[in-house]
């Protein structure tokens, strides 16, 4: 069996390490923060990195960072630009190919649509600066003033992009179901992939982030569990990802904490999902 979903992979140790599991683990691609559950930034140890490069350029194409989630391009206020800038530079040393970022929230704002605008015009900075690097959005399941836990957030920005065509889009399922879309229903299901057809173009669609959650519709609780074993389920989860508009998009998996083993029966469970 093809081995086509991607792993969140935590980094513990080294860049080596993280690589060397996403070997060992068989899978296409994986994504990591350069933070340590410390929450300390990865230090650039040369031999590491050439190893890393070594491996990287042998088996992967797209690898992606997870943005730190204190970067929030909505409140022009905070040094977030900056933070965003080193963690490119971090990217592109390593040849990441995508950067998945949180779109932030209008804290400080006078309104959500001010802080969609100031997400705007960091976005069009970035896009103008770095091109060796694609952005990628992900819908988030929190509300109040936090941006693109509804979906059509991200059609309100795409009036400020000046670039439209190179922002790309995430959908995670756990966040949608914690926004309060209720994917583990076949109806609503079928509207929310309407609302996804409506509001980001097919090619902008570039990353689904496959994960369930025992938190409650509507909680806003960003909490993630084995794809099958939450409130989403499994026969909901398969149903969603044979939708057209889905089906040929990269999927990659963000448990919680689980030991190897787990991680290796999980991914071989989800790969005949969609064999
Ligand atoms: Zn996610």
């Amino acid at each position: 069996m093809i081995s086509k979903i991607g792993l969140h992979i935590r980094l513990t140790s080294t860049l080596t390490e993280v690589i060397e599991k996403a070997l060992r683990l068989n899978v296409p691609f994986f994504q990591t923060f350069f933070i340590y559950p410390s929450g300390k930034y990865i230090k650039f140890e040369k031999n590491d990195v050439f190893e890393f490069l070594r491996v990287r350029n042998k088996y992967f194409q797209n690898l992606y960072l997870h943005g730190s989630y204190w970067i929030n391009l909505c409140n022009p206020n905070i040094p977030a630009y900056k933070v965003l800038k080193k963690e490119i530079l971090m990217a592109k040393k390593l040849e990441f190919t995508h950067l998945v970022l949180h779109p932030g929230a209008a804290t400080g704002c006078k309104d959500k649509t001010e802080g969609i605008e100031f997400l705007a015009k960091a976005l069009n900075r970035i896009c103008k600066e770095e091109q060796d690097i694609k952005i990628i959005l992900e819908n988030t399941a929190h509300a109040n003033s936090s941006i693109g836990g509804d979906i059509n957030d991200f059609k309100i920005l795409m009036n400020y992009l000046k670039y439209p065509e190179k922002i790309l889009y995430c959908i995670d399922s756990a966040h949608a179901y914690s926004w309060g879309y209720d994917l583990s229903n076949f109806k609503r299901q079928e509207e929310f992939i309407k609302l996804i057809n409506e509001t980001i173009p097919k090619e902008n669609l570039a990353l689904i982030h496959l994960n369930d959650t025992n938190e409650k519709l509507s909680s806003k609780i960003d909490k993630h569990c084995i794809p099958g074993k939450g409130n989403i389920g499994k026969e909901a989860l398969i149903r969603f990802l044979k939708f057209d508009e889905i089906k040929d998009i990269p999927i990659l998996i963000e448990p919680p904490t689980i030991d190897e083993n787990e991680e290796k029966l999980v991914l071989h469970e989800l790969n005949k999902w969609i064999a």
